[in-house]
């Protein structure tokens, strides 16, 4: 890889620290996660919600999963469905999973308090090397870095380094980097400024070079070189899946099938139904779908709907077909579990956002 181009000097590393924290007192905004930002479940709670996920997006999640667990006991002690509802939408419900899991364990393992060292925390589920540093530095003010996309791209364009930042070689210079950056006895401030300015200033498109605290020192300005880095590496075509679910319908009401808790979307609700086969129709899918995993017979009629969603992995279109049922008592063959309930009832489960949005077009 790359040496970066800037050598660090005990003199580089306070200026750098100085400058980027004087920026930051001034120029932080106001997060909600920020106003209590010693109490560890809080800053755990925004981490993870924040991976993967925009700050304006995070802030309505953050506060009604806030209100509905207020503390890791009540995380601990509530049940998954509940949790997967208040994370309804935020999606990577895998993350959702994990926090129950792990509040479970802080209760168990550390009689409810979310410890304070990375290597404590990286011992919990779905805690990995960033989140550790973000609750240990920021709650705890231990003297760890943490490195994310954000701070990759600050640290690629002020070093100069052109690397693959995805590349196991890389992603262990930035971590080093960002250690050595740290000036001790100030970590959460630092962290959170180096995140700050990664997502207000130095940003992906058209970084604000000229409001940027980091501006005289920077490599890729005095280059001229912002625009191409970080390096990004070719985007590969994402496969397109064709989904073809069930409205089941018996009466007033329709079956809803709940997903195995190992699989993608573990643990929310759908409607019953999945991937096309080679050579199959849509309807076709649907009735084999439902008979594999349920063990009925139905009649499907109309197709009602199709959205079009992509995962981080894959596009789908999910076709929703209105159907009836026929016959048999469904069975938990391939799912986790079933129930046939009012439409009124929809809103009480978490569904998948494609599912949602088949939802909207029903009620
Ligand atoms: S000067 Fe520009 S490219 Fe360099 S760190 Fe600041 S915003 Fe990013």
């Amino acid at each position: 890889m790359a040496k970066p181009s800037v050598r660090i000097t005990a003199a580089t590393r306070g200026a750098f620290a100085a400058r980027l924290l004087a920026w930051y007192a001034r120029h932080k905004r106001n997060l909600p996660w920020r106003r209590d930002a010693r109490d560890p479940y809080r800053v755990w709670i925004a981490e993870t919600l924040l991976q993967q996920t925009q700050v304006a997006t995070v802030i309505p999640y953050y506060e009604r999963f806030l209100a509905r667990f207020p503390n890791v006991r009540a995380l601990a002690s509530a049940r998954l469905d509940d949790v997967l509802k208040a994370w309804e939408g935020a999606g990577y419900y895998a993350r959702a999973r994990n926090l129950h899991r792990a509040a479970k364990e802080i209760v168990a393992r550390f009689g409810g308090e979310i410890p304070s060292t990375v290597e404590e925390l990286l011992t919990l589920p779905g805690i990995g090397r960033y989140t550790a540093g973000a609750v240990a530095s920021i709650a705890f003010e231990r003297d760890v870095p943490v490195v994310d996309g954000n701070v990759t791209r600050v640290l690629c364009r002020y070093f100069k380094i052109e690397s693959d930042p995805k590349n196991a070689q890389t992603q262990k210079k930035l971590w080093k980097l960002a250690e050595t950056l740290l000036p001790r006895g100030r970590a959460g401030d630092f962290n959170q400024a180096l995140m700050e300015l990664g997502a207000t200033v130095c940003v992906p498109r058209k970084p604000q070079c000229a409001a940027c605290p980091l501006r005289r020192s920077c490599r890729a300005r005095q280059l001229k070189m912002q625009d191409r880095l970080p390096t990004k590496r070719a985007k590969k075509k994402l496969p397109h899946h064709q989904v073809a679910v069930g409205i089941i319908w018996k009466g007033k009401r329709i079956l809803i099938a709940k997903r195995f808790a190992r699989d993608l979307l573990g643990g929310l609700w759908e409607f019953p139904g999945g991937h096309r086969e080679k050579n199959e129709t849509l309807a076709r899918c649907v009735a084999r779908e439902t008979r594999e995993e349920l063990g009925i017979e139905i009649a499907v009629g109309a197709e009602f709907a199709a959205i079009d969603h992509a995962y981080s992995h894959f596009k789908i279109t999910l076709h929703a077909f209105h159907c009836r049922w026929v016959s048999g008592r469904p069975r938990a063959i391939g799912c986790a579990a079933w129930k046939w309930i009012a439409p009124r009832d929809l809103a009480r489960y978490a569904f998948p956002a494609a599912n949602r949005k088949i939802i909207a077009r029903l009620v």
